[in-house]
């Protein structure tokens, strides 16, 4: 069997028009002789009646403190209205199909409400579709643990979905259907001029997931290397070919130049840069902080300070440590982190000299930098994050990579 896992996001099934467009798709696939696995995101986005966000304000309007497990259960139910609709549709043309939850698709987790680990995935039942010429419908997004409560991957967590099921049915491809016409060099609701990367390795596309550029996420591309299945992004509304991500390739050979060093850039909103004065005792906080499952990033250790940000979503978690621990902090928030994305950075002179540069002749101070392998991260001001993005993809020339 040559299976092919596609997965329409939350604006590629928001209304009849795009459904329709969705379903065929799928179609023109299973007529190429492929067994399709759909999986189908929640309709539309915040506001939109079974989007997500809406399902989540709902709750939290009546109780900002809902329990998680419940918060699950009523989340996950976006995504099994959206596949009942799209099984509907896709039937409507003539098209067997079977609509499936996470846990029925075999998806089992762990019970860690809101962002479940995988525990593992035994997609028996949609073979048994597939082999009866049924279409699968997989609601994303969620699983079941061994106990059957019902679980989320975290948010964005349908391209999670579309990634172990690739794996698991060892597919062929998976392909992430979105509203963009695929990895482009930065958010192209920042950079109008942002250029679509027609190949990209999955080491990099990682990289721009976990800087916060959400057209895929991150963990669907660390599933996806891991199975080497390649992954495929493409726009719903149109035919054009997409982003192939697969293991490093032939792509980038001929980039020798400084200024074609890097691949892209990305921005992430929301982060709370918070220092702490040496003098504090803060032996075992780090340990603390890890236990609540806060997550912090660009780390420094100065002589008189330790520097670090979190997300904005954690800071309440976070005051809530400091003051039982009897820890002064200040903090600076409305942060958010510019990335810059290459394979190639790493150990190249002079690029972290051409972002200072940049950056300051547009007066956009820098509050911190770091760098790893393959990314080089600067903590601005939020309301100059986007023009920090657009100075930096016209300083590194990326309208120009092919
Ligand atoms: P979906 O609902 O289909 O999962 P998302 O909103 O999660 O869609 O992701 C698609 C969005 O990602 C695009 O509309 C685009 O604004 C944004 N995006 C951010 N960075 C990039 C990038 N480098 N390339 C393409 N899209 C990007
Ligand atoms: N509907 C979920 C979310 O908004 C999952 C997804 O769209 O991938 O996070
Ligand atoms: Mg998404």
């Amino acid at each position: 069997m040559n299976i092919l896992v596609q997965k329409f996001g939350g604006t590629s099934v928001s209304t009849p028009e795009r459904r329709e467009m969705a379903v065929s798709k799928v179609i023109k696939a299973v007529e190429n002789g492929f067994s399709v696995v759909v999986v189908v995101s929640a309709m539309g986005r915040n506001g939109d009646p079974y989007a997500t966000d809406t399902l989540i304000n709902m709750a939290k309007s009546i109780n900002e403190d809902m329990s998680k497990r419940e918060l699950d259960l009523l989340m996950t139910c976006g995504e099994i209205i959206s596949s009942v609709i799209f099984a509907a549709t896709l039937s409507s043309k003539g098209y067997k199909a079977k609509v499936f939850t996470g846990g029925q698709a075999g998806i089992i987790t762990d019970d860690n409400f809101g962002n479940a680990e995988i525990i593992k995935v035994e997609p028996t039942r949609l073979l048994e579709s597939l082999s009866e010429g049924i279409i699968p419908i997989v609601a994303g997004f969620q699983g079941m643990t061994r106990e059957g409560d019902v679980t989320t991957l975290g948010r964005g967590g349908s391209d999670t979905t579309a990634a172990l099921l690739g794996e698991a049915l060892k597919a062929s491809a998976v392909e992430i259907y979105t509203d963009v016409d695929g990895i482009m060099t930065a958010d192209p609701r920042i950079v109008s001029k942002a250029h679509i990367l027609k190949k990209i390795s999955y080491n990099e596309v990682f990289q721009f997931a976990e800087q916060g550029a959400k057209v895929v996420h991150p963990r669907a591309v660390e599933i996806a290397m891991r199975g080497n299945i390649p992954l495929v992004i493409k726009n719903t509304l149109s035919d054009s070919p997409g982003t192939i991500i697969t293991q490093y390739n032939e792509a980038y050979d001929n980039i020798y130049d400084i200024d074609k060093l890097v691949t892209g850039i990305a921005n992430m909103d929301n982060r709370v840069q918070i220092s702490i004065e040496n003098g504090e005792n803060t032996e075992g906080i780090f340990e603390k902080i890890a236990d609540h499952k806060i997550s912090i990033d660009l780390i420094n250790i100065f002589p008189e300070k330790q520097v670090f940000t979190i997300s904005a979503a954690d800071f309440d978690k976070l005051k809530r440590i400091f003051e039982e621990n009897n820890i002064k902090y200040s903090c600076r928030t409305n942060c958010s982190k510019v990335s810059i994305i290459g394979n190639r950075i790493r150990g190249v002179p002079g690029v972290m000299a051409r972002i200072i540069k940049v950056l300051s002749k547009h007066n956009i101070e820098i509050y911190q930098t770091a760098d790893s392998h393959n990314t080089i991260s600067c903590l601005v001001s939020q309301d100059k994050a986007e023009e920090a993005v657009r100075v930096l993809h016209d300083e590194f020339k990326l309208e120009e990579i092919e």
